[in-house]
């Protein structure tokens, strides 16, 4: 008879299988006296968060508890994967409480960019998913920027509110948790994290020099996202490490372009005009005609167009097609979430199909630059 183990950190039941998912410990550690999850461990030993997953169920459960609490939530998204990565339930479950929307990986776009323009799309953009959001802050925790902005706006906000964390998984959650904890506790001590009163949800509590808590939640999996359809070796390939190198593209009617085998943008019905495309450079992008669209992805799909590669490829989900009419007057990108998006450069008007894994995001909108 096994008798499900908590950890003596945060609370949680304990698991050896999954290390991705809450409560993890290693085999090894079993035999030691007092057990905390992988999680812990690394917050106690080394002050460093790390990411674990739930789904979005398990996730509202979490969120739901925030709702009576004194909180300042920090939500943060992936620039790249705007509307893939946005919990767009977030309000019902805050309350009043003050939410900061912080925009992570502003690195990736070019080092020209008018940030005040992208910043009052982001406002656009949230107010439609229905985010109130107190203060957008725009970040690379890759590159460190944006931080003395974030911290000075936390200040601004926390008053004696303890801090709760939220993403989806690959936001840059955990290196902006990391940040925190060296910013708010004396790194001299041990830092240790505490079970959460009355629940065994995965959230860890970490104490601030100030008697108050940075919470860190678990990264919700949002199956839109190309990020949780592909092979790890695949994520590499599509998720852009570094600034993106727009791609332009004169098209005609009646062309279309393959992003490797992982999606496909139909030109059908419009003038001549130009498309960019941003997307992670090894998303190999080739062109050809419409009406050899089909018999070009049947002879070449995981061996010329790629990624993925043709074992990987197998395990994709069948592509569905959407079509997008955008009308004269606006300029729209065409977004595929996890994959980047396709500026429609022209604002006079186009008829447009895209295809993609079933399941995947697909959307137009305002023109993000
Ligand atoms: P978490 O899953 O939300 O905890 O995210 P991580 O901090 O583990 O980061 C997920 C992935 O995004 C990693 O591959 C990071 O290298 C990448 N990443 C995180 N922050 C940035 C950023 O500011 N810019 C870029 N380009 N990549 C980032």
């Amino acid at each position: 008879e096994q008798e499900a183990m908590n950890c003596s950190g945060c609370g949680i039941t304990l698991q050896t299988e999954q290390s991705d998912l809450p409560g993890y410990v290693p085999p090894k550690a079993l035999e030691q006296e007092q057990i905390i999850c992988q999680r812990c461990f690394r917050i106690k030993n080394y002050n460093e968060s790390s990411s674990v997953t739930v789904d979005q169920d398990e996730f509202l459960k979490l969120l739901s508890q925030i709702g009576n609490k004194n909180a300042l939530v920090i939500h943060i998204v992936d620039l790249f994967d705007f509307q893939g990565s946005m919990i767009s339930g977030l309000q019902r479950f805050v309350g009043n409480n003050p939410v900061i929307l912080v925009v992570n990986k502003i690195d990736l776009l070019p080092k020209v960019t008018n940030w005040n323009k992208i910043k009052n799309w982001v406002q656009q953009q949230s107010k439609e998913e229905g985010l109130k959001t107190e203060e957008i802050v725009l970040v690379s925790a890759k590159k460190n920027q944006g931080f003395e902005r974030l911290l000075e706006t936390i200040a601004t906000y926390r008053g004696d509110r303890d801090v709760y964390v939220v993403g989806a998984t690959n936001v840059g959650k955990s290196t902006l948790v990391n940040r925190l904890i060296r910013d708010y506790s004396d790194l001299e001590q041990e830092l240790t994290t505490s079970r959460y009163p009355g629940t065994t949800l995965d959230m860890v509590n970490i104490p601030l020099d100030d008697g108050r808590f940075i919470i860190d939640t678990p990264g919700i999996v949002y199956p839109w996202r190309f990020s949780e359809l592909v092979s790890r070796e695949d994520l590499g390939a599509t998720m852009p490490e570094n600034p993106l190198k727009p791609m332009v593209y004169q098209l005609n009617e009646g062309q279309t372009l393959f992003f490797g085998a992982m999606a496909r943008f139909d030109f059908l019905q419009g003038d001549r005009q130009s498309f960019t495309c941003f997307l992670s450079p090894q998303v190999v992008i080739h062109r050809t005609k419409l009406e050899r669209a089909d018999s070009l992805y049947a002879d070449h799909a995981g061996v010329m167009l790629t990624p993925p590669n043709q074992a990987n490829l197998a395990k994709l989900p069948e592509w569905t097609r959407h079509e997008f009419s955008l009308k004269k007057g606006t300029r729209s990108d065409v977004f595929i979430s996890g994959l980047g998006w396709i500026k429609i450069n022209s604002d006079q008007g186009a008829l447009i199909a895209v295809h993609v894994p079933r399941g995947v995001k697909v959307l137009s909108r305002p023109s993000l630059i």
